[in-house]
């Protein structure tokens, strides 16, 4: 199907070339064909603008990543330095590199838990899909073949690769993909204001959550299962915050049945709630972390797995026996990206980071609620740190959602977007993950042009309800 090229659209522009001849991630490829893209152009600081020299405030850092805003000159010339210096070197049969080893040393004092080593990769898919491979690995490794199934939960986000779309619990990333694998089980989504029962504490949710896990792992027997995966607050399944004693009540479930823990970090990582990691947030002691985004800021690609260290002697007997660890990327820990991560690690502890972001993330999080709490679209606003959401509703009262085939969502991130903040819609969930550099009067900025669609949206609704 190639529908003509829509006349709003000038031949030869940057939209019309874009159509011709991209095909876009997480995109109605069809509807592309008559809309056509936005194509940014330039960024500085938490603003980005586009090829009609329009700007935005990015609310979500690109895509939860872009920590550090968009014109970082110190993490521009540690790229440069670095290329000049060795532009690429592998890791692969024993061969190293300064930045690789700084990185991981680094990201080891850093760990939430005591760690004992870092595997670099490229993304965060990448990531999960390599510590799949490690947790089938380190199983062989102790003799009990039997023990492979990986449990995600309804909602999660752990990438788009065969394995780790596997994990991931989003239906959009399953159908038609012919995902999930066999072995990829999903536990419940711990989503207290959609799935929590009228009168249903939080606390009383956690423990059922915690239950059904262990019911799920006795249904499928315990010998038989492996790992399970958890990102902190899920992010891309709709800024789900945990509800209290979530963590506290899971962890004992998966030490019972010596079932490992992945924390995904990819985006909690590098102080998004307030903390160096969102493990610390929320009590998190996982076996074996993820991470990506902010580690490089995004300037450059890549991903680290940390394991700990029993996790580390099962892989490593594992290969003696074998004689190599047959895996890794030709760019698993490029010195170009590992020089990038180096300096947006320090670049954090310089700036104060994590000082900033436990004075500016209450006052982001004081602003949506004061403004948008009672707002009569919104069903619940929630977060904590700089990682936040509302959830549109279409009855307040019993939290009924809009039919999602309205698209409610999207609409409201297409009017924010025309207001000057690009937000984004997960069906109706708009999410605030803005640079962890903004600062107060950006945040005031962001939420009042926000507010000024969202208003305008309930008045479109009114409107079309009427007519
Ligand atoms: N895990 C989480 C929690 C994520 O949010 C993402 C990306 N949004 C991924 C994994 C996958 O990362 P990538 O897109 O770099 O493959």
């Amino acid at each position: 199907m190639n529908p003509p090229t829509p006349s709003a659209i000038r031949p030869n522009s940057n939209a019309a070339r874009d159509i011709a001849a991209a095909l876009h991630p997480y995109t109605d490829l069809v509807a592309h064909q008559q809309i056509g893209p936005v194509v940014i152009t330039r960024g500085e600081g938490v603003r980005v603008w586009d090829d009609a020299g329009k700007s935005y405030i990015e609310a979500m850092a690109g895509l939860w990543c872009a920590s550090l805003g968009f014109s970082n000159q110190r993490l521009v010339e540690a790229a440069v330095a670095q290329m000049r210096r060795l532009p690429f070197y592998h890791s692969f049969s024993a061969k190293s590199h300064e930045p690789l080893i700084e990185l991981a040393e680094m990201l080891l004092a850093r760990a939430p838990v005591p760690m004992s080593k870092v595997f670099f990769a490229n993304s965060g898919s990448e990531a999960n899909d390599s510590v799949v491979k490690m947790v089938w690995y380190f199983n062989n490794a102790l003799g009990r073949p039997q023990k492979k199934k990986l449990i995600g939960r309804v909602k999660g986000y752990h990438g788009i690769t065969t394995a780790s779309a596997s994990l991931t619990g989003i239906p959009t990333n399953h159908r038609s993909f012919d995902v999930p694998l066999a072995g990829f089980i999903h536990t419940l989504c711990p989503h207290h204001y959609r799935f929590g029962e009228a009168g249903e504490s939080e606390e009383a949710f956690a423990t059922r959550c915690a239950e059904e896990l262990e019911k799920l792992i006795l249904a499928e027997g315990p010998e038989t299962v492996a790992a399970m995966w958890a990102e902190p607050i899920m992010g891309a399944g709709g800024v789900i915050v945990p509800p209290a004693t979530y963590f506290e009540k899971i962890q004992p479930v998966l030490r019972k049945y010596d079932v490992l823990l992945v924390a995904d970090e990819v985006i909690c990582g590098f102080w998004r709630t307030g903390n160096y990691w969102g493990s610390q947030t929320y009590g998190i002691q996982p076996d074996i972390l993820t991470c990506a985004k902010a580690l490089s800021a995004s300037y450059l690609p890549i991903s680290a797995v940390l394991v700990n260290d029993r996790v580390f002697q099962g892989l490593a007997q594992e290969s003696h026996r074998i004689g190599t660890f047959g895996h890794g990327f030709t760019y698993s820990g490029h010195p170009v990206p590992a020089a990038v991560a180096v300096e947006t690690l320090k670049l954090y502890d310089e700036l104060g980071i994590g000082e900033h972001v436990r004075r500016v993330g209450p006052y982001m999080q004081d602003g949506l609620r004061r403004r948008f709490a009672d707002h009569e679209l919104v069903g619940e606003v929630r977060g904590t740190g700089l990682i936040g959401a509302i959830e549109l509703a279409e009855d307040k009262a019993t939290h009924k959602p809009f039919d999602p085939a309205r698209k409610i969502g999207p609409r409201l991130a297409k009017l924010s977007e025309a207001n000057g903040v690009i937000s984004r819609a997960m069906v109706d969930v708009l999410a605030f993950s803005p640079p962890l550099i903004i600062t107060e009067a950006e945040i005031d900025e962001m939420l009042d042009n926000f507010g000024r669609a969202l208003d305008q949206l309930a008045a479109e609704l009114k409107q079309e309800k009427a007519a």
